[in-house]
């Protein structure tokens, strides 16, 4: 942590953060929680967010448990991911009415606006996962107005991970377990016997003017001590690892490997890791009426490579097995992303093997292929 940017914010004087982003015009996002899982949802003060609850993840599982202490982000990642608010699950396009003459209005596109948000809490992993699907968004030739303009002026307010979950990755994807940019401010939670405090680092400019306007002091020694020890923890907890020497070539190299046979006997296509996933973009388009036909409205909805109609061209699907969708999947992921946008696809969040509910483990997957070249398994 660099020693000339580091602060300190005691808890009691946290509130102020959510003061100070209000009086700027900002809407807060962060962690709540509801439906027993840790969500992103607006939220108006440190009340709302998950006191004193951490979350327990495996494959296939993933459960809230309450903390010996009253920490605000003991937590790592939950079902929700900044993608909702990057590239919302649906949007409204357009919208139409039937004119006198039967024919229809014009179209009536859905304005460009969206709130000025404050995501509090985004981990280092999320970072690089905006940063990915930004330049999938952002990074073409043609892009929509829509999503430029619910990126801009987004204020981050990022806390390093303290601890590290048993489905979490990200050292091996080169995505964590500390921020090193992308953030206004980042946050160390430290809680001690007798205190409970912040370790701040500031970002950019307007993250520093942000902290103008809260009680804060200049970090010591021990508190630097302190956070550095809270990023090595979470480095030297991480639960799962994934080689990714030649990854690309070797899942190239590995499209007909039986693996491939093998998960899709447990795969039930359902799509759940593409929902939780922070950097899966798939979308579809829907037109609706009402029952008189008076009105009609285009929405755009989440969609996903497991679904038998993403694949639907002209005479059928092309992905017509579970098979042939899983290596979809994981192959983009993990090789023809780096062809198509040059980086993996994954950040290691392990949010697609807490929420697969028959536990498929891409990391296991990964290594399984991997192994099976060891052994002259392949099927060039
Ligand atoms: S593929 Fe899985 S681990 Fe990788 S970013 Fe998506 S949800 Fe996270
Ligand atoms: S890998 Fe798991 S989460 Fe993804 S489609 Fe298959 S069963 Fe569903």
């Amino acid at each position: 942590m660099s020693e000339s940017a580091s602060h300190t914010l005691e808890r009691q004087d946290f509130d102020e953060l959510f003061g100070a982003l209000a009086r700027r015009g900002y809407t807060v996002v962060g962690p709540t929680v509801r439906d027993q899982a840790i969500v992103y949802e607006e939220i108006a003060s440190s009340a709302e967010l998950p006191i004193g609850w951490t979350d327990e993840q495996e494959a296939g599982h993933y459960r809230l448990r309450r903390r010996e202490d009253a920490a605000l982000f003991g937590y790592n990642v939950g079902p929700h991911s900044w993608k909702r608010y990057q590239l919302p699950p649906e949007v409204r396009l357009w919208r139409a009415r039937r004119d006198a003459d039967g024919g229809l209005t014009e179209l009536e596109p859905e304005p460009r606006t969206a709130p000025r948000y404050a995501f509090l809490g985004a981990r280092s992993c999320e970072l690089h996962a905006m940063g990915i699907l930004d330049r999938v968004l952002l990074g073409g030739a043609h892009t929509d107005p829509a999503d430029r303009a619910r990126r801009e002026d987004v204020l981050v307010i990022a806390v390093q991970c303290a601890q590290a979950g048993n489905t979490c990755f990200c050292s091996s994807m080169g995505t964590g377990p500390t921020a090193e940019s992308g953030f206004d401010i980042a946050l160390t939670e430290v809680l001690e016997q007798d205190r409970h405090y912040f370790v701040l680092e500031v970002g950019s400019e307007r993250g520093g003017e942000l902290l103008g306007e809260l009680r804060h002091a200049p970090a010591g020694q021990h508190e630097r001590a302190a956070a550095s020890a809270a990023h090595d923890r979470a480095a030297a907890q991480m639960g799962r690892e994934l080689d990714v020497t030649d990854i690309r070539d070797l899942l190239y190299r590995n499209l007909e490997n039986p693996r491939w046979e093998e998960v899709a006997e447990r795969c039930l296509s359902c799509g759940n890791c593409t929902m939780v996933c922070p950097t899966c973009f798939c979308t579809s388009v829907e037109d609706v009426t009402d029952l008189a036909g008076e009105h009609v409205e285009r929405h755009q909805r989440w969609d996903s490579c497991f679904t038998v109609d993403y694949s639907h061209i002209h005479g059928g699907s092309v992905r017509a097995s579970t098979r042939s969708r899983y290596r979809q999947w994981m192959t983009h992921k993990l090789a023809t992303w780096i062809d198509q946008f040059g980086s993996s696809g994954c950040v290691g969040c392990g949010r697609c093997i807490a929420w697969c509910p028959v536990g498929i483990d891409i990391t296991e997957e990964a290594r399984a292929i991997r192994d099976s070249e060891a052994v002259g398994d392949a099927r060039p």
